[in-house]
Formats: C-alpha cells, sequence, structure tokens
C-alpha cells in the first residue's frame, strides 16, 4: 500500500535524523513497533491529563550541617487505573517529545503550591520544594508568568521553590535558559543544576549561570565508597561549587559509609534511599522524619 510504504518511509527517515547528519536508515519492523509503543502512550497520556491521574511523590533532602530536612524534591509518578504506578522514565520522554510535558509541568506546579502548607507544618516555615523542569517549559514564557501568578494567589513566597532544570538541557540553550533563570532567580525561586558531571559541564559558563546549588549525579556517588578515583571526583566538584558560593547536593546516597565520606568531603545536602526514598505526602507526613 502506497500509504504504508510513506509511513514506513517516514519513520526510517526519523530515526536517521535522530542520529545525526548525513545518516540513513533503513525501515525495519522494530521501528514500527516503537513508533506504535510511543502513540499508544501517547493518547493515553492525554487522557491522564484530562483525568489529572497523577501523583507527586517527595523525597526529603537531608542537611549535613544542620542535620534536619531542609527540603523536598517533588517527583512525579503516573497513576494509571489498570497499570498502577508508572515511573517517569517511561512516559516524560514521551511527554516532551510530544509537548505534553507543558500540561504536566502546570499540574505538577499546581499540586506542589497545594501541597507546600503541609510540607511546611512538617518541616518548617523555610522549607523548599524542588521541581523538576524541562528545557521545553522553560523556554515558554509562560511558564514563569503563570508559576509567578500562582504562588502569587495562595501568598507563597518564591524562596520556597527551587527549579532544577538538568545540566545537559541547560546546556542545549544555554543563552536562552540563561536569561529565562535569570528572571526566576531575581523573582526569588532558587535555581539547582540537576545530574551535575553528565552533560557537557563548560566549567566557563559555572560562575556566570543563575544558580544556587549543583546536584551531583548519582553516577558519581554509587562507587564513592569503593572507588577512590570516584571520591577525588566528588571531592574536587564540591570544592569547585563552593568556591562560586554554591550548596552542594549528592544524589542517589544509599548507604551509611556514602554519608559519611560525604560529610567529611563537606558535602552540604544528601538525597537518596539511604535517608528516604520518595513517598506520597500522607506518608512523609507519618514518617518520623522530621523529629
Ligand atoms: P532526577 O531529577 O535525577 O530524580 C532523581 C531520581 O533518582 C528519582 O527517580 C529518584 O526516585 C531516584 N533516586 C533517589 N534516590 C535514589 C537512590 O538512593 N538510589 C537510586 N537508585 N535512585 C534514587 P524518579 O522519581 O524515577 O525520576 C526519574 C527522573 O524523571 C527524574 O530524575 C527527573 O529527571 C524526571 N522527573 C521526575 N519528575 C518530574 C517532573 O515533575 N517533571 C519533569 N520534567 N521531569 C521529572
Ligand atoms: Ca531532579
Ligand atoms: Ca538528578
Amino acid at each position: 500500500e502506497p500509504e504504508a510504504a510513506i509511513k514506513f518511509a517516514d519513520l526510517a527517515m526519523y530515526q536517521s535524523k535522530q542520529l545525526g547528519k548525513n545518516k540513513y536508515r533503513f525501515y525495519n519492523e522494530a521501528l514500527n513497533a516503537e513508533a506504535t509503543a510511543r502513540l499508544n502512550i501517547e493518547n493515553r497520556l492525554r487522557k491522564a491529563i484530562e483525568d489529572e491521574h497523577f501523583v507527586l511523590f517527595y523525597q526529603p533532602q537531608y542537611s549535613l550541617t544542620t542535620n534536619r530536612v531542609i527540603g523536598v524534591e517533588a517527583l512525579i509518578r503516573w497513576k494509571d487505573p489498570e497499570e498502577g504506578l508508572i515511573p517517569p522514565f517511561k512516559f516524560i520522554p514521551v511527554a516532551e517529545s510530544t509537548g505534553l510535558i507543558e500540561p504536566i509541568g502546570d499540574w505538577v506546579i499546581k499540586q506542589a503550591i497545594q501541597d507546600l502548607p503541609a510540607i511546611q507544618k512538617l518541616a518548617g516555615e523555610d522549607v523548599v520544594i524542588a521541581l523538576n523542569v524541562s528545557a521545553q517549559q522553560l523556554k515558554n514564557k509562560r511558564f514563569y508568568d503563570d508559576f509567578t501568578r500562582l504562588i502569587g494567589i495562595a501568598q507563597h513566597k518564591p524562596q520556597n521553590y527551587e527549579i532544577e532544570i538538568t545540566e545537559s538541557m541547560l546546556m542545549e540553550d544555554i543563552d536562552h535558559n540563561h536569561s529565562q533563570l535569570t528572571q526566576l532567580r531575581d523573582t526569588g525561586f532558587g535555581v539547582s543544576i540537576d545530574d551535575f558531571g553528565t552533560g557537557y559541564s563548560s566549567f566557563g559558563y559555572l560562575n556566570k549561570l543563575p544558580t544556587d546549588t549543583l546536584k551531583i549525579d548519582r553516577s558519581f556517588v554509587t562507587n564513592i565508597d569503593t572507588e577512590p578515583k570516584e571520591l577525588e571526583i566528588v571531592t574536587a566538584m564540591i570544592s569547585l561549587a563552593h568556591n562560586l558560593h554554591l550548596s552542594v547536593v549528592a544524589e542517589g546516597v544509599e548507604t551509611k559509609e556514602q554519608m559519611e565520606i560525604l560529610r567529611k568531603a563537606n558535602c552540604d545536602i544528601i538525597q537518596g534511599y539511604y535517608f528516604a526514598k520518595p513517598m506520597p505526602l500522607d506518608e512523609l507526613a507519618e514518617s518520623g522524619l522530621f523529629e
């Protein structure tokens, strides 16, 4: 069928474009299966957005200097009536490539604003909710306008919110992201660079970035207690950050040993399964982590 032939050629072209310039790809059955799976997720995701079938989990961030919880990171889950909780890696990439990340992001902001007072009751007035924001959301001027308007209505302070953007997304369009983040930061929001060390870190930019915090990626933390070279890298990252007056969060801390090593290396904040996993708000309230 001509229509099918064109559709398959199109899929192959799409693949080849993803691989970069001057590439060619032949169509095969797997490409079709992949595209069908994505389309299926996309359609179900549209419905989930309509029905608000999402839930925000919160993972505490623990300060190694004050020995208390100083913030929580909001992590979305898709609550599917049939499949149950679906983790973000299964739908965020589809959401990003279809533009659906924007309505999803709107829902995240709305929910976080709704949850802040309860989290403040647990962790104090100054607690910070960290929100993951993708470059596409940040690009749209509406993001800033909506966010500031909504916290204005709720009478919340921007200081209670932190925007997390991954290093690789940040670097993709550094000039534009720079001005958006500057505006957010000038208003009082916190800004942190997520997954630090995994993107094309340009140290030249680091001191010009409107940033408060570096989040060292889990991949560096995982072997910190077994591989001396990993510790060297993390130690260097921490002192680099401190020299630039940035605070440091170590992600993915899973053991007491890792925590103790990070404490010795002057890391400011830890986040990871050792202290607490991400959990829904009611569980957070009953966790006893704030006593
Ligand atoms: P991320 O921002 O790097 O979030 C940290 C991820 O590491 C979370 O996975 C968290 O559950 C997991 N994690 C935390 N501590 C540990 C640990 O000790 N060990 C291990 N193995 N893992 C740990 P999660 O919740 O599956 O989220 C995955 C990614 O999805 C996030 O990575 C973030 O990039 C994205 N994401 C989550 N929520 C949102 C959202 O609301 N908007 C957007 N745009 N992206 C989101
Ligand atoms: Ca994050
Ligand atoms: Ca991260």
